[in-house]
Order: structure tokens, then C-alpha cells, then sequence
């Protein structure tokens, strides 16, 4: 009888509604896990500055070999952050700032947490989307070290339980299997790391989720497809919960049957779906046989996950990973692409309005030496497989030629060290609108690969980083449907490829727009492979 009373409580509590930024669509229901605060505070001073500072190395030393066992377990993107944070360990930047406190009789604890905080505050300050994602990462650092001084243990999250939490670390986040379970972040970014690890692991996900403010042991269902979140659910909300869900289940199962199938309209008219991917061990959890190639390889990221630019070889590996998990497919690898929302320490400057600024290939041409690196490795890599050259952000046709151009030179430079390269075919995003408005000026370029995220930011005036103007950043505005009409009908005319790679291509709802604008291939997000099969399957074009 009291165990009865004790389940039946939640229930007649009020139920409490929120509604947040969807982060990594899906269900879940469970009890609301917060975590207990540690107190950072119980802390043992040492005695003596040199103790303190021997306790401080003993603790970072101690984060690191943890970071290390850690990335022994992971792969691809979790590895990436897992070695970003190691290489923020292991640069003594922080522990030298914390010496300084230290000297003015700061104890280690505090001395590293300013340190730490100080240069939070600055990343969480930043304009920067990216950056402001990035302060996960230190957060996680810092608590590491902290841990690590304290000899705390961190509280291991339940089976199925949905964490409720102002941010979470990536590896926090890479230490649950989150079976059955979501997560609920009240600060957090949909392009954050966490959200990506999220996605890729199919676990609900919602963030921004401000004024939810429920205790842990709370029922919650979780609709990370719409974004909302109610605690305490009645019978009513439990129903239409289950039903949205068996909807959202028949549709993934509706997609995953479709991922095997080519591309095609109801009519017959064959639609080549291709694969956008940012990191080559993205390759390791998409079968090639559902799809027609990769219509775009961002290789800008090849160069933002660790200190420095990476090398000729490093970059010849990952391209030609994805090569051979191509195999005869095309594998279009774009050159990199920074500037923008992207911004690579020491190569991107800061600029006021950088959207419009030094951005794409007008960045790869300004810095011809580190162009060169990029070039050598792809043409090295033309060997391997069946590679196509794409160059980001063309303007105007003088930067198609100087960067053909510098292709030719380096081409020459291998042929005289004796070293197997091929030129392969170079064509260009059409993504400024002077391309889509004049693609004739372009013939130069073996292919157009429609980028309709910044088209649609060029056309509309609107900056595709500003949410709360989405509503105007629609790639089905009649004026974006015109250029992408444009482009296709003149690239079938002249027997110029044209595909569009935008996010637009990945959402159901928009790709009948695209279809019938004369778009014949789409490069899709992975997640979206079999989904935008099946909506595909539901045009007619005749
Ligand atoms: C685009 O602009 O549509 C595109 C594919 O490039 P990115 O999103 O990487 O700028
Ligand atoms: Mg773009």
C-alpha cells in the first residue's frame, strides 16, 4: 500500500512543460537524473607553494592519462575532442598562469579554477558560435584536473535516466551508453560537440531548454523531434507522447527500408543521392552501397581539431581513406573551406563582418603555402580513386584559373620529385550569387555543386548563424529557386554536373522544390540518406 502511494505521487504532481533547440531527434521517457553538485571546495592545502604546484602537475598528469585511456576507446569525432582536450593538458599555458596565482598565495584548487574560468568566459564571450561551443571542452578540462586534485569520483548516471544539466562535457557524454535514455541541456548548442556525439550515436537530445527546473526522480517524456519536454505527464500527454513516437518510429523504419534503394522519383526519373561528411571514420558507419558517392567532403575540418595545420601525408591519409571506402564512387573533396563561421587558428583572421570578408578559396589563394600542402595531397591522392576537386565560395572566374593554376605547378613540382599524382577535376561551389546569375562565365569549372546554405544567406540578406532569423533563410524562396533553376538548366545544356550539397538537399519538405527546379543530384547528410530516398519516391516530376 505505501509502495503504491509512493508511484502514485509523481503522477498527481503538476505536469511542467518546456520547449527547447533540438539537438539529436528522437524519444525518450524516464526519470529526471540531476547530477549532485561536488563540492570543489573541500579542499587540503598542501603547505607550501611547492607543494601546491607539485599537487597541481601530480592532478594534470593524472587528467591526462585518463584523456589518453579514453581516446584508446574512442573513434572519429569523439577522438578528435578527446585529442583536442589532451593537447589542452599538455600545453603548459594554463598550469604556468596557475603558478602565477600560486606565488601570490593562491592555493591550487582556486589557482586553476580562475585560470580555467578566466579563459572560459573569454570563449563563451566570443560572437562565435564555434568558439562558444568549444568552452565545453574546457569545462571539461578544468573539472578533470579538479577531480583529479580533489580524489573525487564522479556519480555514474542510471541506466535510461534522462540528465537534466546546464551543459554536459564531451567526456561525460562519452562515458554512459545512454541506453533508452535523452538528455536535457539548459545552455548547450545544436552544433556544439555533445550534440553532435548525439546524433551520431542516436540519443535524444534537446538544449537551450532554459526555465526547466524539475528534481531529479521526476517522470519526463522527452520528444527531441519536436523539442518538447513535459515532467510529471498526465494520461492525455502519455498518449499523444506514444503516438508522436510510433509515428517518428514508422518513419525510421520507412527510412532505413529506403536507404538501400536508389534514388528515384515516382516516375521512374533517377535521383543520385550522395553523402556530405565532414571526418573520414564517418565512412565506417555508412554502408557505400547506399550511396552514389560523396557529393562533399568538408576538409576545412580536417584542419580545426588539433594545433597547427596538418601535413601533406596526414591529409593524403584521410583522403585517401575515403577513397578506398569509395571505391570506383566519385569523392568530391573540397578544399578547405575557413573563414566565416569557421574560423582555424593561425590561418583565419578576425574581421568585421566575415561573411563577406576572407573567406574560402579567397583565403586558400592569400595563403598560396599552405594551399600548396592541400594541393599536393589531393593530387597525390587522384591515384587512389575516383576524386573530384571542389573549390569553396567562387566569385569571380579569375580564382577558378589561378587555383587551376597552382594545380598545374604543384602537378609539375611531383612529376620532377618522381612522386604519382593525377589531376583531377576541378569544379566549383556555386554558393556566391554572381556564379548562379552568370554560370556561363564559369565554363571553365568541370562541375557545379550548389551550396544553397549561403546562397540563400547571399540572396535574402540574412545570416545563416542568426536563429532567430530562420524564418527568412528558406533555400525555397522563389528568388533561390531561380538561381538553382538557373544553374541546372544551364549545366544540362552545356554538360556542366550540377548537384546541390546545401542542408536544404537533407530536408524532406524542400526537396520536391529542388526536384522540380531541375535538381538531378542531391548530397545529403548520412542521417538523412534514407529519408530523403523515401520523400523522393513521392514526386512525381512527369
Ligand atoms: C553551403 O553553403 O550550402 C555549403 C554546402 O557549404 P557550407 O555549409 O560548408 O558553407
Ligand atoms: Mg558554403
Amino acid at each position: 500500500m505505501k509502495g503504491m502511494r509512493m508511484q502514485r505521487q509523481p503522477d498527481m504532481a503538476a505536469p511542467v512543460e518546456a520547449l527547447g533547440q533540438i539537438a539529436s531527434e528522437g524519444f525518450a521517457q524516464g526519470l529526471i537524473w540531476t547530477s549532485a553538485v561536488s563540492d570543489k571546495s573541500n579542499y587540503v592545502a598542501k603547505g607550501s607553494q611547492d607543494a601546491e604546484e607539485k599537487a597541481l602537475h601530480a592532478a594534470i598528469t593524472q587528467a591526462s592519462e585518463h584523456t589518453v585511456e579514453m581516446i584508446s576507446d574512442a573513434s572519429g569525432d569523439a577522438a578528435d575532442i578527446l585529442e583536442f582536450q589532451l593537447a589542452m593538458l599538455e600545453d603548459d599555458t594554463f598550469e604556468v598562469s596557475s603558478h602565477e596565482k600560486m606565488a601570490t598565495g593562491a592555493l591550487a584548487n582556486t589557482a586553476w579554477t580562475t585560470t580555467l574560468d578566466d579563459e572560459i568566459a573569454g570563449y563563451l564571450a566570443s560572437d562565435d558560435e564555434y568558439f562558444r561551443a568549444r568552452s565545453t571542452d574546457l569545462i571539461d578540462v578544468k573539472d578533470r584536473v579538479l577531480d583529479a586534485l580533489l580524489g573525487v569520483k564522479a556519480e555514474a548516471i542510471p541506466d535510461g535516466a534522462i540528465l537534466l544539466a546546464d551543459d554536459l562535457a564531451p567526456s561525460a557524454f562519452l562515458s554512459h551508453d545512454w541506453l533508452g535514455g535523452g538528455i536535457i541541456l539548459k545552455y548547450g548548442s545544436a552544433t556544439g560537440h555533445v550534440a553532435m556525439l548525439a546524433r551520431q550515436r542516436g540519443v535524444p537530445a534537446v538544449v537551450g531548454v532554459k526555465n526547466f527546473d524539475v528534481l531529479r526522480g521526476t517522470p519526463v517524456l522527452l520528444n527531441a523531434a519536436t523539442g518538447q519536454i513535459v515532467a510529471n505527464p498526465d494520461q492525455a500527454t502519455r498518449q499523444a507522447f506514444e503516438t508522436a513516437k510510433e509515428v517518428f518510429e514508422t518513419q525510421q523504419d520507412l527510412a532505413k527500408a529506403f536507404a538501400v534503394k536508389p534514388g528515384q522519383t515516382r516516375d521512374g526519373t533517377p535521383i543520385a543521392i550522395m553523402v556530405n561528411i565532414a571526418d573520414p571514420a564517418e565512412t565506417e558507419t555508412i554502408p557505400i552501397e547506399h550511396v552514389d558517392g560523396v557529393g562533399l567532403m568538408r576538409s576545412e575540418f580536417l584542419f580545426g581539431n588539433s594545433y597547427g595545420l596538418p601535413s601533406e601525408n596526414l591529409q593524403l591519409a584521410a583522403y585517401a581513406k575515403v577513397l578506398k571506402w569509395a571505391g570506383d564512387k566519385p569523392v568530391t573533396i573540397r578544399t578547405i573551406d575557413a573563414g566565416g563561421d569557421k574560423p582555424i587558428a593561425g590561418l583565419t583572421v578576425e574581421e568585421d563582418n566575415p561573411f563577406l570578408g576572407l573567406r574560402g578559396i579567397r583565403l586558400s589563394l592569400a595563403n598560396p603555402d599552405i594551399f600548396a600542402v592541400q594541393i599536393r595531397a589531393l593530387l597525390r591522392a587522384a591515384v587512389l580513386g575516383n576524386l573530384k576537386v571542389m573549390l569553396p565560395m567562387v566569385a569571380v572566374p579569375d580564382e577558378l584559373d589561378s587555383a587551376i593554376e597552382l594545380f598545374e605547378r604543384e602537378a609539375e613540382k611531383l612529376a620532377e620529385q618522381g612522386i604519382a599524382h593525377a589531376m583531377p577535376e576541378i569544379g566549383i561551389m556555386v554558393e556566391v550569387p554572381s556564379v548562379a546569375i552568370t554560370p556561363e562565365r564559369f565554363a571553365r569549372a568541370a562541375f557545379f555543386s550548389i551550396g544553397s546554405n549561403d546562397l540563400t544567406q547571399y540572396v535574402l540578406a540574412v545570416s545563416r548563424d542568426n536563429g532567430s532569423l530562420s524564418y527568412l533563410a528558406r533555400a525555397d524562396n522563389p528568388a533561390v529557386l531561380q538561381l538553382i533553376g538557373n544553374v541546372a538548366c544551364y549545366g544540362r545544356e552545356h554538360g556542366q554536373a550540377v548537384s546541390l550539397c546545401g542542408d536544404a538537399a537533407s530536408d524532406p519538405a524542400l526537396v520536391g522544390a529542388l526536384l522540380g527546379a531541375g535538381v538531378e543530384t542531391l548530397s545529403v547528410a548520412a542521417a538523412r540518406i534514407g529519408m530523403i530516398k523515401a520523400a523522393i519516391a513521392e514526386i512525381d516530376l512527369a
